[in-house]
Order: structure tokens, then C-alpha cells, then sequence
């Protein structure tokens, strides 16, 4: 297995937070000295746009990688931020349920290849809203799942067929497959349903939730559309000091179980 950890950051509900955490995770924990990858395993390409790789410099992508064409080091790209490189998306992910469903081994495309990954610390892989084969592959070649809930009604029950899907690929294919965390986001102190829900949360999951909980915060917003993370956006909003502490937390999270 490759030395690097590795975290999918999934949930088949859409618009939860995925990518916003896989962006700021990855460029906090970049700036604590931690080497990152961050996969766009989403056709959407919203990680891609988010730290700055225009559509033109997506030709070797994500889709490359599982369909075999090329290694890792072929498809990282360096981005602003010192110590963080991803791997970007097109679209050509989204024929990919359909064009490598037959492909022997189809669940273990991407598991081949992060195993030759060295000299890096931490990879974090931004699954598309969709527990399909692209969220599989991300699973089977993890480490863990990281999975951001929005603090709203119906998060917990989407969070019972996400934890179903962890225990069939446990099942299947990769045994060790832990849950790294489950992070609250878009949270709202002012709103009593989004405060139950958390403390809903937190009673049937206790442990795994993180003390971390993000904010809604319009600057974590509006990040994305200037191709930065909030980190090197705006350094000191509140979106910031919340995805710097995850990253403290998560890595005294790995520290604890090492
Ligand atoms: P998809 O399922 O489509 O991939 P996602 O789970 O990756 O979505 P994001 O794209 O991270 O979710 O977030 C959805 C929208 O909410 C985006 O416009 C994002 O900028 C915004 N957003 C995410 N987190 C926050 C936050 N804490 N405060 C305010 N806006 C947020
Ligand atoms: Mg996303």
C-alpha cells in the first residue's frame, strides 16, 4: 500500500460540503507542512475550478488514471498553495460508470494506482454526489471516508445507505476501510432544526463527529469563484479558523490511532 494516507471525502447527497472540505482540508493541512493530493474524482470538476486549473490544463486527468493511460505523477498538477497538488477532473468522469463498468477489476482502478504514490503525507479524494462506481473506486482505495453532513432533516437517514456502502466495500474489497470522521458543516447557530440535528448527531455517532464544527460562511462561498481556497482568500475569516482547527483535530485524530 502507499505511504500516504488516504481519505475519500464522501456522501451521496449533493451540495453537502464535500468539495469545500476537500479544498480547505487539503490547504491547511498543506500549510502545517503536510504534502497533499487532492483527487477530483467528480466530473463537475468543482475542485479543479475551486484551486485554480483552468479547463485547457484538464486534457490528462482523474479518468486517465482509472482507465490505466497514465501514472500518478503523469497527472499531478502544483497549485498555488506550497505542498498541495491534485489531480484535476473533466468530463470524460462521466462516462466512466459506463465505459469501465466491464473492465475486470473495476472497482480497484484507482486502488492500483495511489499505491505507487510516495513522498506524500495525505490524499484526499473528491467524490461526486453518487455512491456509483467512481465513489467506489475512492473507497476501495482508502484508507477511510471523511464525510461532511449538512446540519438539516434528512442527513441522517442519507448517512445510514452511506455507512451501508462503507460496509459492502469493507465486505468486498478493502477490510480496513475505516470512518475517518463525520464533520457538521454549513452549520447555523441562530437555527434550532440545524442545532438538533447536530446534537442528534452527535448522541447516535458520539466519537465519530468532530468537536470541528464549519460554519456557514459567505467567504467560503465566494472562494471558489476567485480559483483559491478561503485559507489564502481571506486568511482570517471565520471559514479559515474553522478548516484550520479540522486539520488540527484531524491530525491529532491520526496521531491517536497510529
Ligand atoms: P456536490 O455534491 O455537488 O459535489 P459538495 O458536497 O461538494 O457538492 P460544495 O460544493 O462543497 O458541496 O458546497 C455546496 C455549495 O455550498 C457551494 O456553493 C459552496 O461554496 C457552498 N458552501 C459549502 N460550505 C459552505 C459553508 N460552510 N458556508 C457557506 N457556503 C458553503
Ligand atoms: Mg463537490
Amino acid at each position: 500500500m502507499s505511504e500516504a494516507r488516504i481519505v475519500a471525502v464522501a456522501n451521496q447527497k449533493g451540495g453537502v460540503g464535500k468539495t469545500t472540505t476537500a479544498i480547505n482540508l487539503g490547504a491547511a493541512l498543506a500549510e502545517q507542512g503536510q504534502r497533499v493530493i487532492i483527487i477530483d474524482l467528480d466530473p463537475q470538476g468543482n475542485a479543479s475550478t475551486g484551486l485554480g486549473v483552468p479547463l485547457e490544463e484538464r486534457q490528462t486527468n482523474a479518468y486517465d488514471l482509472l482507465s490505466g493511460e497514465q501514472d500518478l505523477a503523469q497527472t499531478l498538477q502544483d497549485t498555488d498553495i506550497n505542498n498541495l497538488r491534485i489531480v484535476p477532473s473533466n468530463h470524460d468522469l462521466a462516462s466512466a460508470d459506463f465505459q469501465l463498468s466491464s473492465r475486470p477489476g473495476r472497482t480497484q482502478l484507482l486502488r492500483r494506482k495511489l499505491s505507487q504514490a510516495t513522498g506524500f503525507d495525505y490524499i484526499l479524494i473528491d467524490c461526486p454526489p453518487a455512491l456509483g462506481l467512481l465513489t467506489v473506486n475512492a473507497m476501495v482505495a482508502a484508507d477511510s471516508v471523511l464525510v461532511p453532513l449538512q446540519a438539516e432533516f434528512y442527513a441522517l437517514e442519507g448517512l445510514s445507505q452511506l455507512l451501508m456502502t462503507v460496509r459492502e466495500v469493507r465486505q468486498a474489497a478493502n477490510p480496513d476501510l475505516r470512518i475517518e470522521g463525520i464533520l457538521l458543516t454549513m452549520s447555523d447557530s441562530r437555527n434550532n432544526l440545524s442545532q438538533q440535528v447536530e446534537a442528534d448527531a452527535r448522541s447516535t455517532l458520539s466519537g465519530l463527529v468532530y468537536k470541528t464544527v464549519i460554519p456557514r460562511n459567505v467567504r467560503l462561498s465566494e472562494a471558489p469563484s476567485h480559483a483559491m481556497p478561503v485559507l489564502q482568500y481571506d486568511p482570517h475569516s471565520k471559514g479559515s479558523a474553522a478548516y484550520r482547527e479540522l486539520a488540527k483535530e484531524f491530525l491529532s485524530r491520526q496521531l491517536a490511532t497510529a
